[in-house]
């Protein structure tokens, strides 16, 4: 059945809602022409988007890029100059002044929201930058922000844009190690902290993190703290500085400086899913063109909007959709600063209701959190502003899915399932909403200008039916893409661009299906082999996922004497659920019937918790080493959000010997 077909038989789930349809800005002969456009001539598609940006020199050229071995090169707008901040801040004065431009929800429900408006963002980010300069940061020099989820988080990326400065930002969650590792990564000159991070009800140390830090950093950057709370802090005179102190001061008078389109805007390291983390760098003009350009597409954004993406600064999803994308277009975004279950497992829905948001951000591992705690946290609050689900960081299991749904979209809101990287800048595979209709566990189609290519994982040869399944590359370049490893060239190369000579290879694996329609099945680290039938592993997590009494699932492979491999499953149960052997034996048989014998779990390990990345993504690499019985090389756990669980699945793998 085509598409359109499908879309047309409504009320079918995943159709486009008709009310919907009328006002977005993309539908669905706007996209196949937009996107048509986009293939064929990017540099005339590109030249004209480019133009949604204020520039200070216009770029004359548009697209400078190679995949080509030994000639890796990317450059967007070379020749163009601009500042993201004036961007992001200063254009909006004159018609938003007024209007607010970030809604900050304390951790703490008793504290109160903050609503900051433009001209108060100005004014704050005009003097930080300010504060920068005084400390000796000069355009080029790099700035780390260890903050929690607070304005000044934002005030310090503008501060950082509008001079220059190319920020780094190390999660609130992270240890002095991890930060330390990332200070001396990128040669940070200044650590911009606060004293502590309340998250939860419970307050992390920065201060002290990050005192410990720089016990090892090579260089002596200078500490600018945040004051959150009132409590007290150590105090290195002469290294440490007060921001509160230094901002009252400060003048709010400051001129955006003129920065290559090319310049890199920050430095981020990817999660650390698949091993050790890379540092990304990211450009000035292209990353804010694309960031800007799918926020307003892919969640359908319009003027006056409340936009809520629940991600962390520390990744890039806080980068691009609540600062960067957001802002840039004049937006309205939310910055919560807690957690989903503090103090309850209603405050997602309650900070949805409070502030009457409209494009709701979140990643699956939260929607199966939540999904765990029972309905009645969802319907205890009223969610009628929205108008639209977002998800993103793993594949959605139609489970969740499904919940997301009917329980929190009540079946009218779109649901926008976002495949990209912290490499990609921003959206590369998503729905647009107004456009295509939706499948539950799709990512569906590629944004503009992104040419998906499916590779057979041996030859590496592109598979052209439009039933496909193997390695997920990317054929040509879009103006969002990373320009780099810091300091390591090779790195870039050798991650990226070395597999499959020609294209971009992203790690992933994936189906494309008779609508065309792309299906990521994970890491193709994770892709297992089991007599002699590939199997991507989020296929049998899905299924187990989908009996009632399982909360979560890992799937890794094994080395299996008879089948190659075999199918290792981490199964974490519903809360009131009791591991059993007859449940063992009906989760088996369940996975038969839902995929078949092949994809029939041959080991099950009950699982209180699973390893988790600080952004919620599971380690199956640390679940493959157990599976192997191979616990002297778990690789790099800088990123793992509880170790302690990891000591829990090697005793008991341990114990079945
Ligand atoms: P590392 O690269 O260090 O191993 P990471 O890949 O987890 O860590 P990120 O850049 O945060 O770091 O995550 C990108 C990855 O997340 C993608 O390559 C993909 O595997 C997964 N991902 C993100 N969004 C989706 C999605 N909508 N559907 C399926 N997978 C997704
Ligand atoms: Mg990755």
């Amino acid at each position: 059945m085509s598409v359109k077909a499908k879309a047309a038989a409504a009320p079918e789930v995943g159709a486009i809602p008709e009310n919907f349809k009328a006002k977005a800005h993309i539908d669905a002969a706007t996209y196949e022409k937009m996107y048509a456009a986009s293939i064929s001539d990017p540099e005339a598609f590109w030249g004209e988007h480019g133009k949604r940006l204020d520039w200070i020199k216009p770029y004359s050229k548009v697209k400078d890029t190679s995949f080509e071995p030994g000639n890796i090169s990317i450059k967007w707008f070379e020749d163009g100059t601009l500042n993201v901040a004036a961007n992001c801040v200063d254009r909006h004065l004159k018609k938003r002044g007024n209007q607010t431009a970030i809604i900050f929800e304390p951790d703490d429900i008793h504290e109160p929201a903050q609503y900051i408006t433009y001209r108060q963002l100005h004014n704050q980010v005009s003097k930080l930058a300010n504060v920068l300069e005084q400390l000796g940061i000069r355009k080029g020099d790099r700035v780390v922000i260890y903050l929690p989820m607070i304005p000044e988080a934002a005030y310090a990326m503008l501060a950082c844009a509008r001079i220059g400065a190319v920020h780094s930002i190390v999660f609130a969650g992270f240890s002095p190690d991890a930060l330390a590792a990332r200070v001396n990564g990128c040669d940070a000159k200044l650590v911009i902290t606060a004293d502590y991070a309340p998250r939860g009800g419970r307050k992390t140390p920065l201060k002290s993190n990050t005192d410990a830090a720089l016990l090892h950093c090579i260089h002596d950057p200078k500490v600018l703290m945040v004051r959150r709370t009132r409590e007290q802090t150590t105090w290195v005179e002469g290294r440490d500085f007060d921001y509160g102190e230094m901002m009252l001061e400060a003048s709010d008078v400051q001129h955006p400086i003129e920065i290559n389109a090319e310049d890199p805007l920050f430095i981020l390291y990817t999660s650390g899913s698949t091993g050790h983390p890379k540092g990304v760098v990211h450009s000035t003009g292209g990353y804010l063109v694309y960031a800007a350009m799918t926020h307003q597409y892919t969640f359908d954004y319009h003027d006056g909007d409340v936009f809520w993406c629940t991600a962390d600064v520390g990744w890039v999803t806080g980068h691009s959709y609540i600062v960067y994308g957001p802002l840039a277009n004049g937006a309205t975004t939310v910055m919560f600063e807690g957690v989903p279950t503090y103090p309850d497992p209603g405050r997602f829905w309650e900070v949805c209701e409070k502030h009457k948001v409209n494009q709701f951000y979140t990643a699956p591992t939260a929607i199966r959190a939540l999904m765990g705690q029972g309905d009645e946290w969802v319907e205890k609050h009223d969610l009628s502003s929205l108008k639209l689900l977002g998800s993103v960081g793993e594949p959605i299991n139609p489970e969740a899915w499904n919940w997301y749904n009917e329980k929190v979209g009540k079946g009218k809101c779109p649901i926008v399932d976002t495949w990209w990287q912290t490499e990609t800048g921003g959206h590369l595979i998503t729905p647009l909403p107004g456009a295509i209709s939706t499948k539950p566990g799709s990512a569906t189609k590629p944004f503009f200008g992104v040419q998906p290519v499916i590779l057979d994982p041996q030859s590496g040869l592109e598979i052209d039916s439009v039933e496909a399944e193997g390695v997920l590359c990317l054929k040509d370049s879009w103006p969002g893409q990373m320009r780099g490893v810091w300091d390591d060239h090779g790195r870039f190369e050798q991650a990226y661009f070395s597999d499959y000579k020609g294209y971009y290879f992203s790690g992933d694996g994936c189906r494309r299906d008779a609508d065309g329609y792309y299906w990521i099945t994970g890491r193709v680290d994770d892709v297992i082999n089991v007599s002699g039938h590939r199997m991507g592993t989020a296929e049998v997590e899905s299924a187990l996922v989908a009996h009632a009494k399982v909360a979560e699932a890992a799937v890794v492979g094994y080395p299996h004497p008879v089948k190659g491999q075999g199918i290792y499953c981490y199964v974490t149960l519903m809360n009131d659920v009791e591991p059993t052997q007859e449940l063992y034996q009906e989760l088996r048989q369940w996975v038969r019937h839902e995929i078949g014998p092949i994809a029939s779990p041959d080991l099950i390990q009950w699982a209180p918790g699973l390893p988790k990345t600080r952004s919620g993504k599971i380690m199956r690499r640390i679940l493959r080493k157990i599976a192997e019985n191979d616990y002297g090389s778990l690789g790099d756990t800088s990123t793992l959000a509880d170790p302690s669980v990891v000591e829990d699945l090697i005793e008991n793998r341990m114990n079945k010997g």
